[in-house]
């Protein structure tokens, strides 16, 4: 069947949607990856070995509310572990609860610049995305808890990507109480982060918050992340999720990673230490830089071509994400990489 024929069966949805483009994962392993956040240090090897004992009984299925992990989560975080669901990375949570809320013809609120996958999410229900900038502080303004009987879904990353900035609870609570539809908190880098909102859904059940193992626990090759919500919320979700939504491996490995706290507070540690020095040093080349709360730094500089600097670190094998955000600004977005790494990057700029 020719193409043009086939494209009748898909979705109006689904022929007009842009696909979702994640950074580049360059085969070959030469360059140093600075482009997709993930950490530069290796997981523990608690989590290889209980990967590796897990490994030993794939011919049975997994467990599929993942409780091993969910008990260790309950406790780390202080939260009950009928409050969490867990997903094939976090993106599997965001797809599970904008299916769950958003039907067609709706509408979607997110800030702007931040996570572009919210689009492709809120495009592939037939929703609409609404984007409210940012104000100049990188609070969010009245239009971002304005009242509209379309809206379904707010989406709220907090620190945010690219900028790394971070809106405060008192915000996030009074914002909640405000809209007329749920607020998920996307906390992929809260690890990162001197607050979290971790405790709030329990209170608060219009309030989701979601995590991932992919950034500071080092995991983003396993694929595993979870949602914090009020008990209810949880129990409607199940009925959307996939039965086996996270496997016998991921499981294994997120409930030896939860349980390595002590690894954690290190990786963070040293990951803020790179960061802080990276911001002090790029400012120094003057670079325009934005106070961070994540494993990132967005940076531009006035009088030089981000793109041109993105090629120019590419060709000495430093791989950064060059993002163009129209209506607001291009830059770089660096990942926090090792000292040496993050060394080469500097060298190169200067
Ligand atoms: C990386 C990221 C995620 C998704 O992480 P997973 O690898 O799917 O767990 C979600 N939200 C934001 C803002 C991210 O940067």
């Amino acid at each position: 069947m020719s193409e043009p024929s086939i494209n009748a069966f898909f979705r109006d949805e689904v022929l007009a949607m842009q696909p979702y483009v994640p950074g580049e994962q360059p085969q070959g392993g030469k360059a140093i990856k600075l482009n997709t956040n993930e950490s530069p240090y290796p997981p523990p090897l608690s989590v290889v070995n209980a990967i590796h004992q897990a490994a030993t009984r794939l011919e049975r299925y997994p467990d599929p509310l993942a409780t091993s992990f969910r008990l260790r989560a309950s406790e780390v975080l202080k939260v009950e572990a009928d409050q969490i669901l867990c997903g094939n990375g976090s993106d599997d949570i965001l797809t599970i609860v904008t299916r769950a809320f958003v039907p067609p013809n709706t509408k979607v609120r997110f800030p702007y610049p931040s996570y572009i996958l919210y689009r492709t999410l809120a495009e592939l229900q037939g929703a609409q995305s609404e984007e409210v900038n940012f104000e100049p502080d990188w609070s969010l303004g009245p239009a971002f808890a304005a009242p509209d009987t379309d809206l379904r879904l707010v989406y709220l990353p907090n620190p945010n990507s690219p900028t790394g900035t971070m809106v405060s609870r008192e915000q996030i609570v009074n914002l909640a109480n405000q809209l007329p539809c749920p607020l998920l908190v996307d906390e992929a880098y809260v690890d990162f982060a001197p607050f979290s909102c971790v405790d709030l859904p329990a209170t608060h059940p219009k309030i989701m918050v979601s995590r991932t193992l992919s950034k500071s626990y080092a995991l983003a090759g396993l694929r595993f992340g979870y949602l914090v919500a009020h008990p209810h919320v949880i129990q409607m979700l199940r009925k959307v999720k996939d039965s086996y939504n996270t496997d016998a491996l991921s499981i294994a490995g997120a409930t030896a990673a939860i349980d390595d706290q002590a690894w954690l507070t290190q990786n963070i540690k040293r990951c803020n230490a790179t960061r802080d020095r990276m911001t002090i040093a790029l400012r120094r080349l003057g670079f325009h830089v934005i106070d961070s709360h994540a494993n990132f730094v967005w940076c531009k500089h006035p009088s030089r071509d981000s793109r041109e600097l993105y090629e120019l670190l590419k060709r000495s094998g430093l791989l950064v994400r060059y993002m163009n955000y129209s209506g607001w600004s291009d830059g770089l977005r660096i990942s926090v990489g090792t000292d040496s790494a993050i060394d080469a990057v500097l060298a190169v700029l200067g």
